[in-house]
């Protein structure tokens, strides 16, 4: 690949992120030879770190990687820290020229790429400082990484976008969404597309309804002051879920390029109309996970979690039914549903195919729809759920499986989402990121349910280990249909 040159300043140097994430995906940049002698790495943060302990946190956070220790160490020498407060502006003046002279030291050529990796209260200050305190430069690109949460809400959401558009063009911006950065989502246009046997029957003609299910095992772990404020409407709904829906969606693009994607993707956010609050109330259900017993252990349930409150109205799981106002998906629910504490943990997206219009057999008691699922994480592959004859003399309709997976092994070595994105970054590269149309739409339909929920007093709940509440079954079954996966 080609060296990519620049210095990349992340606000938030010591935090999580950093360290779980940033730095091993740097480092498999630099092993691929993406980042090689041109570029150097300014970790912030309010601690008072030496370079030097800053260099043994890179190599740490590497060590998962089973790094040659030689390289490990030469890469971190691209590493420097600077405590830094982001809401005190002579603290910018001193990065600025810790920059210049890291430009100058690993010719850099100008390029700057600044990452927001911190609490998102935070963004409106960086964004303005960068401006005032002229952190952007003239020569090479300036280009901004900017985490999640993007808002709270529609209105939260364009106050922060206005602000970072007052300091970077548009098309310096890149709004992480990292499920945009994983292999099955990346893997979706070229499944839909290049397959003669889907491309033509991914319709309201032939598909009855689309079932896409984000569901985490784990609880709210360290995060709740985080999550306490967002809940799992805004937490997935509003960003991951609403990306994976217009992947499924969204009409053939002219070309791969960006801006027919986006193109097409804005399509379907145009077509997804908020509802008013009878049907919000009527097609969202929400639910918080209270404590069960799970393998003989005692889980705790989320208002004993350590930092929520006591009496915290924050659902932790929600399912909906969205309807897009678009030609070819008339009449065809998307049903979706995510939450913490779920049986297991797993993507997957099933499509219900309707059954052929007059079966050759009858309609047989065991003959079952046709089903396409494919499946994100933790397993990547696609399963295709077929009618067959049972063996025998008989003439019994029985369903069989094709099954793809990914090897495993192949699968864990591919890169991982961060560093797709990041080279996506260094690369200028803005498709696989969430653009402001896009949320804006996606948060004015987020707006209309949470608006919904607010006048219902009461928060249903569901015990740990479980689908969720009865109400989001109760969701398909209503339409004679059911959730494909229950386990
Ligand atoms: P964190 O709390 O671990 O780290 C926050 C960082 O900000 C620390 O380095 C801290 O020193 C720094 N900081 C806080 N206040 C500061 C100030 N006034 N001046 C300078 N530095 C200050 O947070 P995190 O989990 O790494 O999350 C960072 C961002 O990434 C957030 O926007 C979060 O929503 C997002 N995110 C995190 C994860 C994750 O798995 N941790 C996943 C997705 C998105």
């Amino acid at each position: 690949p080609e060296e990519s040159r620049a210095v990349i300043i992340i606000f938030g140097g010591s935090g999580d992120l950093a360290s779980r994430k940033l730095y091993p995906a740097l480092f498999n940049l630099y092993r691929r030879g993406v980042l090689a002698e041109h570029f150097a790495v300014i970790g912030t943060a309010r601690r008072p770190w030496s370079d030097e302990h800053y260099h043994e946190v890179v190599e740490t956070a590497i060590a998962g990687l089973n790094p040659e220790p030689a390289q490990a160490h030469a890469f971190a020498q691209h590493f420097f820290y600077q405590s830094h407060d982001v809401t005190d502006a002579d603290h910018y003046i001193t990065l600025k020229n810790l920059a210049a002279k890291l430009d100058d030291q690993f010719a850099t050529g100008g390029n700057r790429v600044f990452y927001m990796a911190m609490a998102p209260d935070f963004f409106e200050t960086i964004a303005s400082h960068l401006k005032s305190e002229h952190l952007l430069t003239d020569v090479g690109f300036n280009r901004l990484i900017i985490e999640k949460p993007f808002g709270h809400d529609y209105a939260s959401a364009k106050e922060l976008n206005d602000s970072l558009t007052a300091t970077f063009d548009d098309d310096q911006i890149f709004r992480i969404d990292h499920y945009l950065g994983k292999e099955m989502i990346q893997n979706l246009l070229a499944f839909r597309f290049d397959n003669t046997i889907f491309e033509g029957i991914w319709n309201k003609k032939y598909i009855d309804n689309i079932q896409i299910t984000l569901a985490e095992a784990v609880g709210v772990e360290e995060r709740a002051g985080y999550y306490e404020k967002a809940g799992a409407l805004r937490d997935m709904v509003q960003n991951h879920v609403m990306q994976v829906l217009s992947y499924l969606t969204m009409d053939k693009p002219k070309s791969f390029t960006t801006n027919d994607i986006l193109a097409e993707k804005d399509k379907v956010f145009a077509a997804l109309k908020p509802y008013d609050l009878a049907t919000a109330k009527a097609n969202f259900v929400r639910a918080q996970y209270v404590g069960a017993e799970v393998d003989g252990k005692a889980v705790r349930g989320y208002r004993e979690e350590e930092g929520v409150a006591a009496d915290s109205q924050t659902a932790t799981f929600v399912a909906g039914k969205i309807m897009l106002d678009m030609p070819q998906w008339q009449g065809v629910p998307i049903y979706i549903r995510t939450g913490k504490r779920l049986t297991r943990k797993s993507t997957q997206l099933t499509l219900t195919f309707k059954p052929v219009a007059a079966p050759l057999f009858g309609q047989s008691a065991d003959s079952k729809p046709d089903t396409l699922t494919i499946y994100i994480e933790p397993s990547e592959g696609y399963s295709l759920q077929l009618n067959g004859k049972a063996l025998g003399t008989g003439l019994t309709i029985e369903p069989d499986e094709l099954r793809y997976r990914h090897d495993p092994k192949a699968a864990a070595a591919a890169p991982e989402a961060y560093e797709r994105l990041i080279n996506n970054v260094l690369e200028g590269d803005q498709t696989n990121f969430t653009h402001w149309s896009e949320l804006s739409a996606s948060w004015h339909f987020i707006d209309a349910i949470q608006a919904a929920w607010s006048q219902e007093p009461n928060m249903p709940t569901y015990p740990a280990a479980t689908m969720g509440p009865q109400a989001a079954f109760d969701l398909l079954s209503r339409d004679g249909r059911e959730w494909f996966w229950q386990p």
